[in-house]
């Protein structure tokens, strides 16, 4: 993803689980590697992916 003021491909500065109304998501903090912009290091944009969670009992164990 790129940043909206330099166009940069940004990089994820943190990456943690979280629990929304019972779901699991993948939260990533992107911020801007550009030392010359003004989103240098600010938390420039958060994405919320969702994960998928098996509940299907009869999955085999692969090992
Ligand atoms: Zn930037």
């Amino acid at each position: 993803m790129l940043c909206p003021k330099c166009d940069t491909e940004m990089r994820i500065k943190a990456s943690e689980y979280v629990l929304n109304d019972g779901k699991l998501f993948s939260k990533q903090t992107l911020t801007c590697r550009n030392k010359k912009c003004q989103n240098f290091d600010k938390d420039v944009k958060i994405i919320y992916t969702p994960l998928e969670v098996s509940e299907d009992s009869e999955a085999q164990a692969t090992d």
